[in-house]
């Protein structure tokens, strides 16, 4: 199995990009039998991209999230895009099984941009994610107080709101983690069936894939992204899946991926893919 969202630093911590932090994540990937490793850091940690983003929290009316997530993006946009690109390019020109992709968190009116800015770069693939609705990083700990403030029912409402328009902005390949505002275990009464049908049929109609994550198996909610339920309706709307584990750091890639395989074979999925300079191919689960 593939493992397509592999982050090269944990959130916090900044550095050059090397070959041997590649080789370090390349070499536990291949101890735990994943074939390629497509790595996808967040667009936001980029000094190159931070600069076209403008301060996108800014409209957001809590005087308290806006600094949160000012300070938080300064603190995170320590990065150089080319240097990643020319690093992960070193590594696949010595045969590794690594494809070059990125995590592009949504950012509402700035996606046409983002998209062409990007297009000079020989991405693999790109994941799509939504971290924030408003300046609300929701699923950051630093921020989860805010969940007591907020009607769970409205954050649902609100987050596949942005998923969906992540998704008409046409400018990814694959979306990560598609339920992650369960993160904390914050569900609304039921499940929402029909926005999941929604989001499955509007994203099959693009060819967009979904990911199926182990991460959520780390963190409270403690399964799997997405639900049995959404992962249904994205089989039912005939979408595609890739495999994922969200790693940060070298022993996570691969994660869970014993679990994660039976999870995708009982839904019916016989059948992930990959991606080659953003045109997709089937692999066998
Ligand atoms: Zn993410
Ligand atoms: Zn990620």
């Amino acid at each position: 199995m593939n493992d397509y969202h592999i982050h090269l630093h944990d959130h916090g911590e900044s550095g050059p990009y090397t070959q041997e932090l590649v080789s370090s994540f390349v070499e536990m990937g291949t101890k735990h039998g994943v074939t390629e490793l497509g790595f996808t850091e967040h667009i936001f940690r980029f000094r190159e991209v931070n600069e076209l983003l403008g301060e996108w929290w800014a409209e957001d009316p809590d005087p308290h999230m806006r600094s949160y997530c000012e300070r938080y993006v300064a603190e995170h946009s320590t990065q150089s895009l080319e240097e990643y690109v020319e690093v992960l390019t070193a590594a696949k020109s010595r045969e590794m099984p690594v494809k070059i992709g990125l995590e592009i968190d949504y950012y509402p009116r700035r996606m046409g941009e983002i998209d062409e800015f990007l297009s000079a770069y020989p991405l693999d693939f790109r994941l799509g994610s939504v971290h924030w609705i408003g300046a609300w990083g929701f699923d950051d700990p630093g921020v989860g107080d805010e969940w007591r403030n907020r009607d769970i029912e409205s954050v649902w409402i609100g987050y596949f709101a942005l998923l969906a328009d992540l998704i008409s902005s046409d400018s990814v390949d694959v979306l990560a983690h598609p339920d992650l505002v369960k993160k904390f275990g914050h569900r609304p009464a039921q499940e929402p069936v029909d926005l999941y049908r929604q989001i499955a049929e509007m994203a099959a109609e693009r060819s967009i894939a979904f990911e199926l994550s182990s991460a959520g198996l780390r963190k409270p909610v403690g399964e799997a992204y997405p639900s049995s339920l959404f992962l249904e309706a994205i089989r039912s709307a005939g979408a595609s899946i890739t495999t994922a584990s969200d790693a940060h750091k070298p022993q996570d890639v691969g994660a869970d991926f014993d679990r994660l395989s039976e999870t995708a074979i009982s839904a019916g999925f016989t059948e992930a893919v990959s991606f080659t300079m953003r045109n997709s191919h089937s692999v066998r689960l």
